[in-house]
């Protein structure tokens, strides 16, 4: 059997898929695993009482019920739950929006496939097109998504230190070049695995830079602004047609509807839709159905706001505070907990491989993320020469407060060993 190039990038396990597949058995196996890796939501009571009654009156609707299960949507997505949203951010933000800015995808995951691949990979005389992640450390899920290899490049991050144990990264504009074979930025924010806010100062002049050259900036917002809002610190949403911005129900708490929302320029919502009737035919009704209701009654910014970020936040608080405790007198940097659901740990010096660590924790019951998966984009020389890429693990704080408690006690326990050997 022979491969194509993109064919034969999956004869070996993507990261994602290594994490989707830790994440897969932690829950189906026997033995008590603590999850602190993958990037599943919160089970938010208030949030999960709300879309059981939801489905409970869809189901006994006939009407309802048959346009969930029995009727294809178009390959743009649910107009109802379109419009719904355009009416929504419209009232909230100066954006402008018609129906024709918004593409349904299923999962924003799959709305990243799509894009990159629409404007990056070989042009008609045959050169590269690349995506830039202008700040590395950078979303997992992009990594194998290009069809072309190469597809992405990056930029390291200027490093702000706080103290003994507390940094954050910027994009350092001084070595970003957005030269004619950039395509496309791309910067999710928050970031994950980071938790990196971009500040709007940042975000204005990355904006500025890729308009300059007449490039789209692709915004990934899933777990941002304007919803789930799991930001933590002074930042506004911005849509403007330079922009792209991408949305998710996932981190709402429908990572199952498989429901991700692209606000972009008409043309490029036209594209997205005809690739989405290549790709799925059509996109899937079920997170549109559930949510329409908060987007008719500005509930998706309510909630994200009054419920869903202070949820998070508080667990944020407290992983933080047991996080400092059991590292005392080490010499960690955790990264500023500005949004999303992760601590990203810096343990410089690390005498063995994030990758290392990650299986000394799974043998002791905690699943992490080791820091490596994260750089896609730079190259192989450019990880060597940079210790940092082995020396980061990814901490998810979104399940039960006490389970990330004990993980985290190990997580001390064990990095304490290996400082100490
Ligand atoms: N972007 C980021 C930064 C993510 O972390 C994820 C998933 O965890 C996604 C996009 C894809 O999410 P979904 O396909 O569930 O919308």
């Amino acid at each position: 059997m022979k491969l194509s190039q993109f064919g034969a990038k999956f004869s070996s396990q993507s990261g994602i898929q290594v994490l989707m597949d830790d994440l897969g058995a932690a829950l189906a196996g026997d033995s008590e695993i603590l999850m602190l890796g993958g990037g599943n939501p919160a089970h938010i009571p208030a949030v999960e009482r709300y879309f059981q009654e939801r489905i409970q009156a869809i189901a006994s609707s006939p009407l309802a019920l048959r346009k969930l299960i029995g009727t294809y949507d178009p390959p743009q997505g649910d107009q109802a739950f379109i419009q719904a949203l355009v009416e929504m951010l419209n009232r909230h933000y100066d954006w402008n929006l018609r129906p024709e800015n918004v593409a349904l995808t299923n999962g924003s995951q799959s709305a990243f496939f799509m894009l990159f691949n629409m404007f990056g990979g070989r042009d008609e005389e045959g050169g590269l097109r690349q995506i830039l992640l202008p700040v590395t450390p950078e979303y997992i899920g992009y990594a194998d998504a290009g069809i072309e290899s190469r597809l992405f490049c990056a930029n390291k991050p200027s490093i702000e230190l706080f103290g003994d144990h507390t940094f954050k990264y910027h994009i350092d504009f001084a070595s970003l070049q957005l030269n004619e074979n950039i395509a496309a930025v791309c910067v999710s924010r928050p970031t994950n695995p980071s938790g990196n806010v971009i500040t709007d100062l940042e975000l204005e002049k990355l904006a500025a830079r890729a308009r300059e050259v007449d490039i789209p900036l692709i915004v990934d917002a899933a777990y941002g602004l304007p919803f789930p809002g799991l930001v933590y610190t002074a930042a506004k949403a911005h849509w403007d047609e330079g922009i792209i911005l991408s949305l998710s129900l996932s981190k709402f708490g429908l990572p199952a509807a498989r429901t991700g929302i692209v606000i972009a320029r008409e043309d490029i919502v036209q594209a997205l839709s005809r690739i989405n009737a290549i790709l799925n035919l059509a996109t899937n009704s079920f997170g549109s159905m559930l949510a329409l209701e908060l987007a008719q009654r500005d509930e998706l910014l309510t909630l994200a706001a009054q419920c869903i970020r202070p949820y998070y936040r508080a667990k944020a608080e407290k992983a933080q505070e047991t996080l400092h405790q059991v590292l005392t007198g080490l010499p960690y940097h955790l990264h500023r907990v500005e949004g999303a659901m992760f601590l990203w740990l810096w343990l410089e010096g690390l005498p063995i491989t994030s990758q290392q660590l990650y299986e000394r924790l799974k043998e002791q019951g905690v699943l992490v993320v080791p820091g490596h998966y994260f750089f896609p984009g730079l190259d192989e020389a450019q990880k060597q020469a940079w210790p940092h890429c082995r020396e980061c693990i990814r901490i998810s704080y979104a399940q039960d407060d006490e389970k990330v408690r004990q993980g985290l006690m190990i997580i001390g326990r064990e990095v304490r060993k290996l400082y100490q050997a």
